[in-house]
């Protein structure tokens, strides 16, 4: 199997969308290859903010299918990195048809639906659908957008092991992900800041999960131009500028 097809591989692979073959044939290649694993890397990094039904709602081989057939057209004209989001992405739009399908079939539920009880609970379900189609949308038009930038972002001396990573748009928002933060104190929150030439600018307020992490999708404040990003530990409910030490920082 050559590289390309190889890469080809990785969003299936991330998705877990892989035959057995495919999957033997790529581990194997990703315990000697940096690039492959960033590839990996990447669109675990997207599919955390998609929606979860994603993989569940599709079976594998017809989202694996779905993905190379979408992703081969667009082969010659992405450098390699963005074969990985664009199966991301098109992973997303097989689960917003999913997703269509299944609101059809819950709209009908709802007017057939006996009780008061069963048409709220059928109508919750279509409102948290409806907002991971959203979250959906907003990172494929940050990760489409013209002005894309990623940025790296290291773990500080106050804690070394953490890494983040920030794709910006100044025109679309910002898609945020970070992993093996230290856990809060009581009564703290984490503050993600753009750093500014004037002064910093609060991003976002975050706690992460029990294994440390999170992902955050937000909209690019107007007449924000960053130079780099941090995070802080705050007082809950953040404040205005960043009082304590750094412990993610990824500048341009
Ligand atoms: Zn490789």
């Amino acid at each position: 199997m050559g590289h390309q097809q190889l890469e080809e591989l990785a969003g299936a692979y991330a998705f877990d969308a892989l035959d057995a073959a495919d999957r033997e044939a790529f581990e194997q290649h990703l315990a000697s290859c940096a690039q492959c694993w960033q590839l990996v890397a990447d669109t675990r990094l997207v599919a955390a903010a998609m929606p979860h039904t994603v993989t569940s709602v599709e079976p594998p081989a017809a989202l694996r299918k779905r993905i190379m057939m979408a992703v081969s057209p667009a082969r010659t004209a992405f450098p390699a990195g963005w074969l990985a989001l664009a199966a991301a992405l098109m992973a997303a739009i097989a689960g917003t048809a999913a997703w269509t399908q299944y609101r059809q079939a819950a709209t009908a539920q709802v007017s057939a639906a006996q009780s008061q009880s069963q048409v709220e609970s059928l109508q919750a379900q279509l409102s948290a659908l409806q907002g991971q189609a959203d979250t959906a949308r907003q990172a494929i038009d940050i990760l489409a957008a013209d002005d894309l930038a990623r940025i790296e972002l290291k773990g500080q001396p106050a804690s070394p092991a953490s890494t983040g990573r920030a794709y910006w748009s100044g025109t679309r928002g910002l898609l945020f992900s970070a992993v093996n933060l230290p856990a809060l104190p009581a009564g703290r929150v984490y503050q993600l800041w753009y750093v500014t030439a004037a002064a910093p600018v609060s991003a976002a307020l975050v706690t992460p999960d029990a294994a440390g992490r999170f992902t955050l999708i937000t909209e690019a404040p107007a007449g924000v131009t960053p130079t780099a990003f941090a995070m802080t530990i705050e007082p809950a409910g953040g404040l205005p500028a960043p009082s304590g030490a750094f412990y993610l920082l990824g500048s341009f």
